[in-house]
């Protein structure tokens, strides 16, 4: 648990002009970190930390030894090109890179110059994966989803009795993650007519978005021994945004008894920024249930979880069409807005829960939230809710509309957090574009 520090203080000024500019993601209270190298170039990838339009070029910084202490031991480990040794350093050493940053950038920072020779801007780049992602693990944290999709194939019974109990999940496909702007081709699969007597080989015709946040695992707990709840935050490095594209089709099919395969494992796209912990404190909100609904199990509660253990991270979609992008490239729909709050496990629940029977996470492990759907219809965070189940189109501007995604269509996922009083930060973009089938 992080409480607040000087690093939130909403007064704070950068020497950074830019960090300044109305509506940015990254001003000084954010400073998310990304892997990154000039767009185009052979430079080895290294860590880099946003603020305001530039990336502070934490290997760039290193060699000038400008900190000491854990803020250089993680600004050492952050210089390389993935993020996985930062993140098995832990809190201790994240926060102390994380002082030290925010003091450097503040107007009048002694180090100004020494940092200064190290911005990029971050126009001029491209990011690859922040983590080497060993595994991924998707959940099923809203009851809002849980419920909108359980009502589409149990009408009368849309919620499974365990959900209120166990936080649902199950293991994904890590060698598919890949990073925002990274387009990928429409999945084929095996697709069965209701009517039809066997199944075929052929491309997605419901090829879906799922929201989610994707939570960075830091340090590791060891094979056999469980994460308390009281330490659960301790082994999260930062959360980024997440879209897992899932086609609906093929899952119908296949999902039966095991769950999810092809129809999610050809894609998952994360947003270059992890945004950390720390940097969420201010935004932190309490963890509710509804009236009558059973408390979780002791070993997933905590009054630490009860009365901050939520995030209110404000989320939004938008699509954009061939059409829209032919007449505008920024022009796009937004057909979701909602926000984490509404979840009904947290980020800490997850960590203990997956390791309550001995499993072992480790550095740069992938946990997704599951689709983060709210309590109203335009809060659902996948095109299945928003058209129930495909039998009510969105209409978008321009006369267009979408039952689900067409090929050239482009998804944007976007995260922010706004309080009275603090700073608003943003997770930038989570961006993708559906390309062509690929027929084997
Ligand atoms: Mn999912």
């Amino acid at each position: 648990m992080t409480t607040l520090n000087e690093t939130h203080d909403a007064q704070l000024r950068s020497w950074v002009a830019s960090a300044h500019a109305t509506g940015t993601d990254f001003p000084i209270q954010n400073l998310p970190l990304a892997v990154f190298r000039r767009r185009g170039s052979t430079e080895p990838l290294r860590g880099g930390v946003a603020i305001g339009d530039q990336i502070v070029d934490l290997a760039e910084l290193a060699q000038a030894r400008p900190f000491s202490g854990r803020a250089a031991e993680a600004l050492a480990a952050g210089s390389q090109g993935t993020l996985n040794a930062l993140m098995a350093l832990g809190p201790a050493h994240w926060s102390a890179l994380r002082l030290a940053l925010s003091r450097a950038l503040r107007e009048g920072a002694y180090e100004q110059a020494v940092m200064q020779v190290c911005l990029v801007p971050q126009a001029q780049v491209e990011y690859a994966l922040p983590a080497r992602i060993g595994d991924y693990t998707d959940f099923y944290t809203s009851i809002y989803h849980a419920t909108n999709v359980g009502r589409l194939f149990r009408p009368d019974n849309p919620l499974m009795p365990n959900y209120k109990w166990v936080p649902i999940g199950y293991h994904g496909r890590a060698s598919s993650v890949v990073i925002s702007g990274q387009n990928f081709a429409r999945p084929c699969g095996q697709l069965k007519a209701p009517d039809a007597a066997a199944p075929v080989l052929g491309a997605s015709r419901r090829l879906d978005i799922e929201l989610e946040l994707g939570v960075f695992i830091g340090q590791a707990n060891a094979l056999g021994e469980p994460v308390p709840m009281a330490e659960a935050e301790d082994h999260v490095f930062g959360i980024c945004l997440l879209n897992d594209w899932s086609a609906r089709d093929i899952q119908g099919w296949e999902y039966q008894p095991l769950g999810p395969f092809l129809s999610k494992n050809f894609a998952t796209t994360i947003s270059p920024w992890i945004v950390t912990l720390e940097a969420l404190a201010p935004y932190r909100v309490a963890f509710e249930r509804p009236a009558g609904d059973p408390a979780p199990l002791p070993y997933l509660d905590s009054a630490h979880n009860q009365s901050a253990g939520a995030f209110d991270i404000q989320l939004s979609v938008g699509l954009q069409t061939p059409r829209m992008r032919a007449q505008d490239a920024r022009a796009e729909a937004t057909i979701c807005r909602t926000s984490y709050r509404h979840a009904y496990w947290t980020v800490a629940q997850m960590v203990t829960h997956h390791s309550v029977g001995g499993c072992n996470l480790q550095p740069g492990d992938l946990l997704g939230t599951g689709t983060l759907s709210g309590p109203t219809p335009d809060q659902a965070g996948a095109l299945l809710e928003l058209t129930t189940g495909g039998k009510h189109p969105i209409q978008l501007p321009g006369g267009e509309a979408r039952t689900f995604l067409e090929d050239g269509d482009a998804v944007v996922l976007r995260g922010w957090c706004e309080k009275a009083g603090h700073a608003r930060i943003g997770f930038g973009e989570c961006r993708g574009q559906v390309l062509p089938a690929r027929m084997l």
